[in-house]
C-alpha cells in the first residue's frame, strides 16, 4: 500500500534529524530536550535494570506497578476509580498506541476527523490502516501581528459539515501540536456534542496535558458529561519525564475501547520495554509530592519566554502558545537564495522547507517547517511558519535567541 505520496515519503523529523545538520546547529526541531530526565527517575530505571522480572517481557497491557501509578495519579483527574485491568493500557509511546486503536477499529474508508495542522503522524497511522483522513481547519487569526494560541478558532458548523455517515472517529489533540492551542472548555463542549450527535469516537492525545501556561486551565474532554464511553485519552512518559527515547506511553478510556486496542498491541509490539515502564510508574508515584509538574510548568514559561522575548525584540510575528512546547513563527518574510545548496528532501517540498534549512544552515538553528502539518493540498496555509521548539535548557535557548536576531 505504500507506494506514493506522504506514506513513502521521507518524514519531517528524518529530515531535520541532528545527524544532517552541522554539529554545532542549535536544534530547536523535533520536540525533544537536550536535558535529561529527573534523577529520581534515572535512578529507578537504574534500579530496574538490575531486576529480573524488569527486564523480561510484561503483560501487555502493561506492568502492574506503572498501571497502579496511571490509576492513582490520573483517577482523580478523570473523576474516576479506574480499572486497572480494563480501562488503562500502557503502549510503546503515544505514537504506537494511537497506532493500535487504528488498528482495532477503522476499516476501510471509515473516516477519521482532524483538525489541520496535525500532528503529522496521524495522518499516515490513518491510511496505514484504511481510513480516510478528513481535515477541519483550526483558523489562524484574521489579523496580522503577534498572536495567541488560542486565536487560532475551530468553526462547529464546518465541524458538523465534514462529519459523514463514514465518519468513525474525530481527533482531539489538546494542548496541541504545533499550535500550542488549549482548546477550552466550550469548544470541547460543542465538540462533544457532536460525537454524542454522530456516535463517533473521540481520541484525546493529551500528551502535552502537563504544560499550560497562563493558568490556562487543560480540560479533558473525557470528562464532559457523557463522553467516558467514547473517548481514549493518549499519555505519555516521554513528555511528562523528559525521556522522549524512553518510547512508553498510556491509554485510559473505557474497556469498549481498551479491549480491541489491546489485542492489536499485543500484536504489534506484544508490551512495551519493561523497565522503562518501572521508572515511569517511580515518576508519577512521587511527582505530587515532589511538586514535580508545578515546577516543570514554571520551567517551560521561562523558556518559552526566552524566545518569544527574542522574537518581540525584532518585531516578528509569532503565536504564544498557551500549552505544548511549540512556538510558530512567521517566516513568509525570511528570504534565502533560490540557488541555496538545498538538498533534493527539502527541495521537493513548500517554501518553508526550504526556509527552515537556510536557517538552520545558515543560522545555527533548527525549526520544524509547520506544511508537514498540512495535507498536501492545503500545505500553501503551512508554509507561513516554522515551529521551534522550547524544550531545551536556558543557556541554549539564549544561544538560539542570539543566533536568530539575524532574521532580521
Ligand atoms: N512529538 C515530536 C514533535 O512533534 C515528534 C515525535 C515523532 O513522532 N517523531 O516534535
Amino acid at each position: 500500500r505504500l507506494k506514493e505520496g506522504r506514506a513513502l515519503a521521507e518524514d519531517v523529523w528524518s529530515i531535520y534529524n541532528v545527524a544532517n545538520l552541522p554539529a554545532d546547529c542549535i536544534n530547536l526541531g523535533q520536540g525533544y530536550m537536550n536535558f535529561a530526565p529527573p534523577k529520581w527517575v534515572a535512578e529507578a530505571a537504574n534500579t530496574a535494570l538490575q531486576g529480573v522480572a524488569e527486564n523480561h517481557y510484561s503483560h501487555p497491557k502493561g506492568r502492574m506497578r506503572l498501571r497502579q501509578a496511571i490509576k492513582a495519579h490520573y483517577g482523580p483527574q478523570f473523576n474516576r476509580d479506574l480499572d486497572v485491568e480494563t480501562e488503562i493500557l500502557v503502549t510503546s509511546g503515544a505514537n504506537e498506541g494511537q497506532y493500535s486503536v487504528f488498528v482495532a477499529f477503522l476499516e476501510i474508508g471509515d473516516e477519521v476527523i482532524m483538525f489541520e495542522p496535525f500532528f503529522d503522524q496521524y495522518l499516515p497511522s490513518v491510511t496505514f490502516n484504511g481510513g480516510t483522513p478528513v481535515y477541519v481547519p483550526l483558523h489562524p487569526p484574521k489579523k496580522g501581528g503577534k498572536n495567541t494560541s488560542n486565536e487560532w478558532t475551530i468553526d462547529l458548523a464546518e465541524l458538523r459539515r465534514a462529519i459523514t455517515p463514514r465518519t468513525k472517529m474525530i481527533i482531539v489533540n489538546t494542548p496541541h501540536n504545533p499550535v500550542g492551542k488549549v482548546f477550552t472548555r466550550e469548544e470541547l463542549e460543542g465538540i462533544a456534542a457532536l460525537a454524542e450527535e454522530f456516535n463517533l469516537i473521540v481520541m484525546a492525545d493529551e500528551v502535552y496535558d502537563c504544560l499550560t501556561f497562563d493558568g490556562k486551565e487543560h480540560v479533558r474532554i473525557a470528562t464532559l458529561p457523557g463522553m467516558w464511553d467514547r473517548t481514549v485519552t493518549v499519555g505519555s512518559a516521554g513528555k511528562a519525564f523528559c525521556a522522549t527515547g524512553w518510547r512508553v506511553g498510556w491509554l485510559i478510556g473505557p474497556a469498549s475501547i481498551i479491549r480491541p486496542t489491546l489485542a492489536a498491541t499485543t500484536r504489534i509490539v506484544f508490551c512495551t520495554n519493561s523497565p522503562l515502564q518501572e521508572a515511569a510508574a517511580a515518576g508519577l508515584e512521587q511527582a505530587e509530592q515532589r511538586g514535580y509538574f508545578a515546577k516543570q510548568r514554571e520551567e517551560y514559561a521561562e523558556r518559552r519566554k526566552i524566545l518569544t522575548d527574542a522574537f518581540d525584540k525584532l518585531g516578528l510575528t509569532y503565536t504564544l502558545p498557551e500549552g505544548s512546547y511549540f512556538i510558530l513563527l512567521d517566516i513568509k518574510n525570511v528570504k534565502f537564495p533560490d540557488d541555496y545548496p538545498f538538498p533534493q528532501s527539502v527541495l521537493g517540498r513548500g517554501r518553508d522547507f526550504r526556509a527552515c534549512w537556510f536557517i538552520a544552515l545558515e543560522l545555527g538553528v533548527s525549526s520544524i517547517p509547520v506544511s508537514e502539518f498540512y495535507c498536501e493540498e492545503h500545505a500553501n496555509i503551512g508554509e507561513a511558519y516554522a515551529r521551534f521548539a522550547f524544550c531545551k535548557d536556558t543557556e541554549t535557548l539564549k544561544r538560539a535567541a542570539e543566533r536568530l536576531q539575524k532574521l532580521k
